[in-house]
């Protein structure tokens, strides 16, 4: 089967590529198996040369590979520079950090008897990823699956196959050997088809959806297992909050990237003591969103990788809203406009009983409800099956600490949202996924630990 690679801002097609077969995924994991045993056996200051030769050939060709992720996905070509320039920094981190974690470490000892632990890596890992930040979420895996030993068989996204191919060229021109980073190309069936093998892992980053699929289809082999899944993140704005910086922020987490984040900010709650001056300046920053080509370098909404099919889920959630009672302040509609685009839209007078405070929008869409203290805030951002970020604006630590702690979520914000940082684990709770990555957390789940017990 071939898969069809389309723009979405303008649905030329860019390209067909030959979609992989249950055989040939079989010979890339025969061939990942043998390729993995070398790799691991190399010296560490070897793999870690490799990899930081990969950096620099990213940095040398970031303007073509920026260029190549906003033609299929529609990213605004600033933001792709930005995701890309943003994976350097994460590759300086794992480069830093690995070697640390690797070797045998004596833990106890006591006469004759020695405790010790050693750290080989998983074996053969299948990452399988999303197509929103192919680079970083790609990156959080395979970077150091690699360093610390293991082979990877990658499967981006179907949406964002020409920059897996990238990656793969690019970590080959950088010296990991050829079968031991091999990219899977195709759509879902050939991520299932992936997990029929023998892998020793599963790492994938995606919707909840298929992440209950491929845990359901681990489990049977007992596999480790670790999923990056959605989330429907919210703020509260406090009355102590300083508006002036917080409504543009919030804007910005809830926006970027046209809300196809996994941290973007999808539900907004606003103390009523500011909520006149915090939606003014609010839909005055949203209005001024540039929407437009994503290769303008002034574009900030580009179109939506999912095309026509995100672009009916989103006018179907601003139906249901409307039906039920909220207003749109902003937008609201596909925008006129070529391609695969949708207004910026801000809806007030919204309710828990609406898709869009429930369901992950993906999309340049927000619900703002005005609410009367923190109880109630705390209340309705809990009142999720999501647990990935929450976010607090407020002058008071102490307020927003104390809120936050009782968040059932994997990052809290203060006076921030939206945001990745790869010294900190990332990771969801609930429906937002199991383990994570970032951080020398995100090191070590590419390792398997061995206890040795010896006596003399
Ligand atoms: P998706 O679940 O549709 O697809 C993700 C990947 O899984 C793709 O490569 C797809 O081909 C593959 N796949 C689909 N069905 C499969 C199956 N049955 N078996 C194996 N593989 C299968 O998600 P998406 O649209 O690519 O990404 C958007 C979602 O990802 C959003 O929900 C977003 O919040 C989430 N996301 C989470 C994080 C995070 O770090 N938590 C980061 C980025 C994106």
């Amino acid at each position: 089967m071939r898969l069809q690679i389309h723009n979405p801002a303008t649905d030329a097609l860019l390209g067909e590529l030959e979609s992989d077969t249950p055989t040939s995924i079989l010979a890339k994991f025969d061939q990942a198996r043998i390729a993995q045993r070398e790799w691991a056996a190399r010296p560490f200051p070897e793999r870690k040369q490799i990899i930081a030769r990969f950096k620099t050939l990213v940095m040398a060709q970031a303007n073509k590979l920026a260029k190549t992720l906003t033609s299929e996905v529609g990213k605004p070509i600033a933001q792709s520079r930005n995701e890309i320039a943003g994976l350097l920094g994460r590759i300086d981190f794992f480069l830093a950090e690995t070697e640390a974690l690797l070797g045998t470490k004596t833990v106890h000892t006591e006469d004759a008897l020695s405790e010790q632990i050693s750290h080989g890596p998983l074996g053969v890992v299948a990452n399988i990823s999303a197509w929103n930040y192919p680079y970083f979420v790609g990156g959080n895996v395979f970077v150091p699956a690699l360093l610390t030993g293991n082979a990877v068989l990658y499967k981006p996204s179907e949406l964002s196959s020409l920059t897996g191919l990238e990656i793969q060229r690019l970590l080959h021109e950088a010296g990991v050997p050829e079968h031991a980073f091999k990219a899977v190309i195709g759509d879902g069936h050939v991520g299932s088809a992936l997990l029929d093998l023998p892998v020793d892992g599963v790492f994938f980053t995606g919707s909840h959806g298929t992440g209950v699929k491929i845990a359901r289809k681990a489990a049977e082999r007992l596999i480790k297992v670790q999923l990056e899944l959605g989330g429907k993140d919210p703020v509260y704005v406090a009355d102590d909050a300083d508006v002036e910086t917080a409504a543009p922020g919030i804007a910005d987490g809830a926006f970027y990237n046209a809300g196809q984040s996994c941290c973007s900010v999808e539900r907004i709650y606003v103390h009523a003591a500011i909520w006149e001056p915090f939606l003014k300046l609010f839909a005055e920053t949203v209005r001024g969103f540039r929407l437009g080509d994503p290769t303008d370098p002034q574009t900030y909404i580009g179109p939506l990788a999912r095309r026509s099919a995100q672009v009916d889920f989103l006018a179907a959630q601003v139906a249901d809203a409307q039906e039920k009672g909220a207003q749109v302040l902003v937008g609201g509609k596909r925008a006129d406009h070529a391609g695969h685009y949708f207004e910026p839209t801000v809806l007030i007078n919204v309710s828990h009983d609406m898709s869009v405070m429930k369901d992950e929008s993906f999309g340049p869409i927000i619900g703002l409800m005005k609410v009367q203290n923190d109880e109630e805030a705390q209340a309705l951002m809990n009142d999720t099956a999501y647990g990935l970020t929450a976010a607090v604006y407020s002058k008071s630590e102490e307020r927003a600490r104390k809120l936050l702690s009782s968040l059932d979520v994997g990052s809290a914000y203060w006076n921030c949202c939206d945001r990745v940082s790869p010294r900190l684990p990332w990771s969801g709770h609930r429906n937002s996924g199991i383990g994570c990555t970032l951080s020398t957390y995100g090191i070590e789940a590419f390792l398997a630990p061995k206890a040795w017990h010896l006596r003399r």
